[in-house]
């Protein structure tokens, strides 16, 4: 299909310095959970970007020096040979391209835990690290400032070594440059301290000497935070005194939960206020983020000139495709960006990034996974897919994409299963695109019969005589406690009417009163009811047996907006306290650590603990297929939630991986391949 002419801006090449990039989308440096721990996989990962028309593609956070290391996290790194050879295999495939290659080059000062190298840190004073490692840095003396110097420029010899078209000095984020720049932690009374010349000369430095040392082939960008570029604020000076010393701005804020915000809490083209005086005040060209998944957004942003680049880092994980996508036309594909941050869950876990929107995300390299094209069909066997959720419907897609003849079959009018659901909750909106990128998908393939409102047995199932099975028939919330810190359940819960479950809430089967909402599964769901209830009028208490509100939410940059919401609507929060049983209207609860008893009187409680597989119609076929009564069935699977109830991005990804592999000559096997130096 022909391109929309509105969106012609956004394919313009552009010129870096000494580079051109061939058109404005910027994949901006990213974390993957990759780093140097894993190349291979990295390489095939940043190589699918390029494939799918990014016109700038970049590494994650690379370190230049062993005095900055950060794992668990997994970072890239440019220490030696070794080092360029791997990010040499990542240069090459974006090149293949016709994209442009970059690399953070990064120092994280005090703030890496250096728990991997045992180096001493170095900061621009002895401070504690922001890491949580109870180690603080050194001071740099003027030595160690001239050997930073020198770490920085080797790594951007190295970096041109390695094929990369251009360099960063990264100045932002809380790490070293950024301590520097700050008048809160630069006390330094020497010629890097106190004022702005003085701040703003190592930066200055790097970025003179990295244009010395690379400049002539390759690009240097400094990614800069605006937080605080208020009219006549100081940044801002800082800003307009390095403006045309780089290639290229990078500009973000230094606070990642803004920059990287999740949906429930930061939408699309957020940045914007911060950064408009930015074009005025350099002539060179401006990137800069906003989980950006409208084109029309992008072409905006452009023609307005707040920036040069469309810079992306989720909605280029969520679809690598995205501007291939809009330059043929085929904008209803792109694969919007949920923004739930389980991509950044990967790095902060130290494991390989996954997606919830893309299924293929991480596994390029080792399983060969692309996210635009699959095997065709091995046979002519049909399929039927018991479950509209994000496991069914993913599965449905794919096999639908391989072109075997698919039924989806779904006991509700409307399909998405859970993420329809939980779309209704506060802020979870963009969950809908879970199932709205897949139910476009499925419009188009007239190998894919769906069947809404259609409720099936297991003699159904036979009726409708399919060679596979796959059941994706999704969880249910427990009533009766269950869960981490309570395996025996909560005594007498069940047969209390005034106890209900994420489920009744989500029908709309809404509590009054002072209503206990427990949480035992510390990630969004009991924050959102407590949310909803409190708005809708309740006294709410959140009581969970972790110290935090929702703890999982610190792997996606979302616990501390998480906890600032209950509070700021006033809910009680109850902390470090398990639920030990409902006596008749009071909730007795006891302290994680002393034991100490704690009464509430409540009208109701919500249990959001664990889900139950809904297990029953998989079970059954299993039996008839065991006694001989499943006529001829070759295959039953279950998939998703109704397999093991876990996020939406390992339903999705259980519904692609049944899709991919079921015919395979290993379909079932465990094996792997691992991205490491085989003994
Ligand atoms: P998952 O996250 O694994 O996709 P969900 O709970 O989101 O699971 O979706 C499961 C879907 O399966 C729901 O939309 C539910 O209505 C549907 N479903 C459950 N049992 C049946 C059944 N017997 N026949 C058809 N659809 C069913
Ligand atoms: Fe977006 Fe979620 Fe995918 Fe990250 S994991 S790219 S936030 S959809």
């Amino acid at each position: 299909m022909a391109r929309d002419p509105r969106y012609d801006v956004l394919f313009e090449p552009v010129k870096i310095g000494p580079v051109v990039a061939k058109n404005r989308f910027y994949q901006v440096p990213h974390c993957t959970g990759m780093g140097w721990l894993r190349p291979n996989t990295l390489a095939a990962m940043r190589g699918v970007k390029a494939e799918g028309g990014w016109g700038v593609v970049n590494t994650e956070y690379c370190s230049i020096h062993p005095t900055s290391d950060d794992l668990p996290y997994p970072y890239a790194s440019l220490w030696d040979a070794s080092d360029v050879r791997a990010h040499a295999r990542m240069t090459t495939k974006v090149h293949d391209h016709g994209a442009l290659a970059g690399v953070e080059l990064w120092h994280g000062g005090s703030r890496s835990g250096n728990l991997f190298s045992r180096n001493v840190s170095v900061d621009v004073a002895s401070m504690p690290s922001a890491s949580g490692v109870p180690f603080q840095s050194r001071a740099m003396d003027r030595q160690d400032i001239a050997g930073f110097r020198q770490w920085h420029r080797d790594a951007a010899l190295r970096a041109r070594e390695a094929g990369f078209d251009i360099v960063y000095v990264y100045a932002t984020h809380g790490y070293l440059l950024s301590h520097f720049l700050s008048p809160l932690t630069n006390h330094r009374t020497d010629e890097y301290g106190g004022n702005l010349t003085n701040r703003t000369r190592l930066c200055r430095e790097l970025i003179e000497e990295t244009k010395a040392a690379v400049g002539d082939t390759c690009a240097v960008a400094v990614r800069f935070a605006v937080d605080g570029l208020s009219e006549n604020s100081e940044s801002r000076d800082m800003f307009a005194m390095l403006a045309e010393l780089p290639d290229l701005w990078d500009i973000t804020v230094d606070d990642y939960s803004h920059e990287m915000g999740v949906s429930r809490f930061v939408t699309e083209a957020s940045l914007e206020p911060l950064m408009t005086f930015v074009k005025s005040a350099t002539t060179k060209p401006v990137v800069t983020v906003g989980r950006f998944t409208s084109p029309d957004t992008m072409a905006s942003h452009i023609r307005r000139s707040v920036s040069d680049f469309i810079g992306a880092a989720r909605p280029s994980i969520a679809d690598p495709f995205l501007p291939d996508k809009i330059a043929n036309g085929r904008q209803e594909d792109i694969r919007e960006c949920i923004g739930c941050n389980i991509c950044y869950a990967g790095d902060s876990l130290g494991v390989p990034i996954r997606c919830t929107q893309n299924p293929t995300m991480g596994e390029e390299w080792r399983k060969g996974w692309h996210p635009e094209t699959i095997a065709a069909k091995q046979s002519d066997d049909r399929i039927l897919v018991v479950g509209a959720g994000p496991a069914g419907l993913e599965c449905a897609r794919a096999l639908g994409q391989r072109g075997y003849d698919v039924m989806l079959s779904e006991a509700r009018r409307e399909l998405g299963g859970r993420v329809s659901l939980e779309a209704r909750l506060p802020g979870l909106s963009e969950w809908a695109r879970v199932r709205d990128y897949r139910t476009r998908q499925l419009q188009n393939m007239p190998n894919v019969q769906i069947y809404p409102e259609s409720e099936l047995s297991a003699d159904d199932v036979l009726l409708v005589e399919p060679d596979h099975v796959v059941i994706a028939t999704g969880s249910t919330w427990r009533k009766d406690g269950f869960g981490r810190s309570n395996p025996a359940g909560i005594a007498g819960l069940q047969t209390q009417s005034r106890v209900v479950t994420p489920d009744d809430i989500m029908a709309g089967r809404l509590p009054v009163g002072h209503v206990l909402v427990f949480d035992d599964d510390n990630y969004y769901m009991a924050p959102v009811v407590a949310e909803l209830l409190q708005t809708s009028g309740c006294k709410v208490t959140y009581v969970t047996p972790d110290n935090l509100v929702a703890g999982f939410g610190q792997r996606t940059a979302e616990q501390s907006g998480t906890q600032r919401r209950l509070m700021e609507l006033g809910i009680d929060l109850v902390l470090a306290h398990n639920f030990q049983r409902l006596d008749d209207g009071e909730a007795v609860l006891d302290c994680s650590y002393t034991g100490r008893i704690r009464k509430l009187s409540v009208d109701a409680v919500v249990m959001v603990t664990a889900r139950s597989p809904n297990e029953t119609l998989y079970q059954q076929l299993v039996r008839k297929r065991s006694d001989g009564t499943a006529g001829t069935v070759k295959s039953i699977h279950r998939i998703g939630d109704c397999d093991a109830p876990a996020i939406i991005a390992s339903a999705v990804y259980a519904g692609h991986k049944y899709a991919r592999e079921f015919d395979a000559a290993d379909a079932g096997s465990y094996a792997i391949m691992r991205d490491r130096v085989e003994a």
